[in-house]
């Protein structure tokens, strides 16, 4: 009995370990836009030939919060607006607007609202 429980250990570690030529690779999403990808991006959906992945789509948009957000919030948190200083994230003005591609969700444009 204890033999096949060595057998059967030797097999879960034999299944755990990765092909030696599969361990390095990682897939990534792509982080640098082509030189002659110019879009003039907006606050909203844009439909464009994605660069990455050279599907035809419409641009899915995100908002997340700027640096000068955070600054803000920070800012009024230390005055002592501790109910409000939350309101900066609720204004569009201080978000940034990130369009990825709705295929392969690579983060093509920003627009910033300034
Ligand atoms: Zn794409």
């Amino acid at each position: 009995m204890l033999h096949s429980k060595t057998q059967a250990d030797e097999k879960l570690t034999h299944i755990s370990k990765a092909p030696p030529q599969m361990a390095g690779l990682q897939l990534k999403k792509p982080e640098l836009l082509p030189a002659q990808f110019n879009v003039a991006w907006g606050p909203h959906s844009v439909s464009l030939t994605c660069p990455f992945c050279h599907h035809y789509t419409i641009t899915t948009v995100r908002s997340s919060p700027k640096v000068r957000t955070h600054l803000l919030a920070l800012l009024l948190f230390a005055i002592g607006c501790i109910c409000c200083f939350w309101i900066p994230y609720t204004k569009k003005s201080y978000m940034s607007r990130k369009h990825y591609c709705s295929h392969c969700d690579a983060c093509l444009g920003v627009y910033n609202n300034n």
